[in-house]
């Protein structure tokens, strides 16, 4: 019988051996919990939430919402669990934490495909079809492992990202495009000029934000000396420290004053759509809803929708642009797959999806079938293309988002939900159609 590896029981690699293990394939997993722990996990169930117990928005018109549709479809044992254990969250989808792990720890040792084994792996398994999802708290021996072969500059241990906006939502009446100094093709940035005034009232208000509780200080302090400073430590060190730093007006006249601003914000394009933007420089752990009210205040922000928040956490991922194919194998070693938020995807959903599309591939290196992408009109497919042809110099890991889809086709269509409803639908009508033929199951019917 056919035979795969899976190495981690979290949310992806739970997910990959379900997958696997329904197309008949023999699944051994590995999970080094209980025996050896992370720095978050507190049990030693299967696909354990170590922080917030949502995932997140359940209407299509939201793409996390879209993108658990999808898995849905599809057979996911993450979603399965996470809608028997559902409680009341208002729109969003959220779960009783133990029933869940319980209820995915027991599908999977049940499962008659399936043996699972109580063991830290510490190497890359060698030999056979694997899958590793040891997240980003993989253990120490095996983040060694892994740094020796993507070699050295293709594994990140920080994760400090700064806030990614959809450009749909900026107010381009407020903002000028500009290199400084001209540079590059002299108009590569967004730029959100202040007044003496606005800065002064942002400087203020990034100062009384609430910060978010580092989930370990330690992480705090490793970061702030690699040099990733958030943009509140910065503010910090005096009122015009972030005009000194990321803030900095040099080599910026705006057009319609024909003068320096006194700060500006940069944004810079962040896929090759163009669009999303990430507010260079800007960093930060500051709390979601303070992000988002402090955020607002830079001008043309003011209506901005963010399609990822600022966080900073040790975080272990790969640089999949040079290292993965969109389904999820290695560009170097066939038959070898991540899954997970170590390859550059953030969220439990997002992970969960990453090991869908591994459990699947994995499944069909191992019958002999070539691996297969998903098309790009789904969410699952553009998370894949995202994370594997974004942008290696500057890659961060990423949520699902609207602004990774490509566009409708046709007339534009002005209201913004309409617009959302009728990519999930796309979306959806896509996998009906592409998921028989192309995965040999049926994806289930409403
Ligand atoms: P995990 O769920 O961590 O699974 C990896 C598994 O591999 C674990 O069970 C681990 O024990 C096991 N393992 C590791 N090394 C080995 C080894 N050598 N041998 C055998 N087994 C091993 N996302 C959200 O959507 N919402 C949140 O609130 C949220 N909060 C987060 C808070 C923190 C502190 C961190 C670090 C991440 C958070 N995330 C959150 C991001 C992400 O969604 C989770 O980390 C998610 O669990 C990732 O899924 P995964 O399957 O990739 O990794």
């Amino acid at each position: 019988q056919p035979h795969i590896t899976v190495v981690g029981a979290g949310l992806a690699g739970s997910e990959a051996a379900w997958q696997a293990a329904s197309r008949g394939v023999r699944v051994t997993l590995y999970e080094m919990r209980p025996k050896v722990s992370t720095a978050v996990h507190r049990t030693g169930l299967f696909a354990e939430l170590v922080c917030s117990n949502s995932l997140r928005g359940a209407s299509l018109e939201n793409a996390v919402g879209l993108l658990k549709e999808e898995m849905r479809r599809l057979g996911s044992l993450v979603m399965r669990e996470a809608l028997a254990n559902a409680v009341p969250a208002g729109g969003a989808l959220a779960v009783d934490r133990t029933g869940f792990a319980a209820g995915v720890t027991a599908a999977l040792e049940q499962h008659p495909n399936i043996t699972v084994v109580r063991e830290e792996v510490r190497e890359i398994p060698d030999e056979g079809v694997v899958v590793v999802a040891s997240g980003p708290l993989t253990s120490e021996p095996l983040a060694a492992a892994i740094l020796r072969f993507t070699g050295e500059k293709a594994l990140s241990f920080y994760d400090a990202a700064a806030p990614i906006v959809n450009i749909e939502t900026v107010n381009m009446e407020k903002v000028f495009r500009m290199s400084r100094y001209g540079k590059g093709e002299g108009d590569d940035y967004l730029n959100c000029p202040m007044t003496k005034e606005e800065y002064e009232a942002f400087y203020q208000a990034l100062l009384s934000a609430e910060k978010a509780m580092p989930h370990n200080p330690e992480d705090e302090r490793v970061c702030f000396f690699e040099g990733c400073l958030p943009v509140e430590e910065i503010a910090r060190r005096g009122p015009d420290a972030l005009r000194y730093g990321p803030m900095k007006p040099v080599g910026l006249i705006d057009p319609r004053t024909g003068r320096r601003p006194w700060a500006v914000v940069q944004l810079r394009q962040d896929n090759a759509a163009g669009t999303l933007y990430n507010l260079v420089g800007f960093q930060t752990s500051l709390k979601w809803g303070d992000q988002i009210r402090v955020f607002r205040m830079i001008p043309g922000l003011e209506q901005a929708e963010f399609e990822r928040l600022g966080v900073i956490h040790r975080n272990t991922f790969m640089n999949s642009p040079r290292l993965l194919h969109p389904t999820g194998e290695s560009r170097t070693r066939t038959g070898l797959f991540f899954a997970g938020q170590m390859t550059g995807v953030e969220g439990y959903v997002e992970s969960a999806a990453g090991g869908l599309v591994a459990g699947i591939n994995a499944a069909r290196r191992a019958l002999g079938q070539e691996p297969i992408a998903f098309p790009r009109e789904t969410a699952i497919g553009s998370l894949m293309h995202y994370i594997t042809h974004a942008d290696p110099e500057h890659f961060q890991p990423m949520n699902i988002a609207f602004g990774l889809m490509p566009p409708l086709e046709g007339p534009t269509v002005k209201d913004r939900r309409a617009r959302k409803r009728m990519i999930s639908e796309r979306a959806l009508e896509v996998l009906a159609s592409w998921a028989p033929a192309a995965l040999g199951l049926p994806a289930a019917a409403e």
